[in-house]
């Protein structure tokens, strides 16, 4: 194995690693109840590659050439590619056949065009639907008014399995507030599973706030920067 000395990403990955083991314990939650989604958007291939060996298989990508590009440059590699950007209705079909995931899935003519382009010989498609909790900045994801109707309808789509909820509160940087939002998706995830939703995922928490969304039940932390460093956002440095 490479050093840890010598590579900055192998060093990056480990204290990661160790940063969701503390607060997993902190939470009072089982040792890797938490799943790592290396959010890899801007990073190139390589890089992905080095993480892979390093262990990390589950990878977010938000734009979808790009993430087609990397797809084959590491087809040899055993991956779980989640997309975790906004998803136009056009490009559905790149997201049926190529990724195990999708977060950020928002509205039911979306839903419909990706159950009926899954390939029938793969397993669903995994789905968080995304909420729009804070108000953010991003007018992405659905009002908690809306969850409910949506969830029934995807219930009833064979090519998509209902997992969860996804949420990209604003940026804050106080722990409190940011565990409140988190607090809430938590509350509306676990209406949904009253009402009957067999769910077993939260996608809540980036590099900045992963302690209290995983305080808050979070069981996929979303992590770019924190491993790979900061994005330059440069597309011709892929
Ligand atoms: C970029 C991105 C992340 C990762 O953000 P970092 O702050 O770099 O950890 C997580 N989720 C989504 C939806 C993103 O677009």
């Amino acid at each position: 194995m490479v050093s840890q000395r010598q590579n900055p990403l192998a060093a990056r990955y480990a204290q990661l690693i160790m940063r969701i083991r503390h607060a997993e314990q902190q939470a009072g939650r089982s040792a890797g109840s938490v799943q790592l989604l290396a959010v890899s958007k801007t990073v190139a291939a390589e890089r992905l590659r080095y993480a892979a060996l390093l262990g990390q298989q589950a990878f977010g990508e938000n734009y979808l050439q790009e993430a087609v590009s990397k797809q084959a440059s590491l087809s040899e590699l055993d991956l779980q590619w989640h997309f975790i950007g906004p998803l136009q209705s056009n490009k559905s079909r790149a997201v049926a056949e190529k990724f195990n995931w999708l977060h950020t899935l928002d509205r039911l003519k979306l839903a419909q065009r990706l159950s009926a382009q899954r390939p029938e010989q793969m397993p669903p498609l995994n789905i968080c639907l995304q909420v729009n909790i804070s108000g953010e900045q991003s007018k992405s994801g659905l009002l908690p008014s809306e969850l409910s109707q949506l969830a029934a309808n995807i219930a009833e789509l064979p090519g998509l399995q209902l997992r969860g909820l996804m949420a990209l509160p604003a940026p804050c940087d106080n722990f409190d507030e940011q565990r409140r939002i988190f607090a809430s998706v938590r509350k509306l995830y676990q209406q949904l599973v009253d009402e009957g939703h067999p769910l077993d995922t939260l996608s809540m928490g980036m590099s900045a706030d992963l302690e209290a969304a995983v305080a808050e039940g979070a069981t996929i932390v979303r992590i770019g920067s924190a491993l790979f460093g900061a994005r330059d956002h440069n597309p011709d440095n892929l």
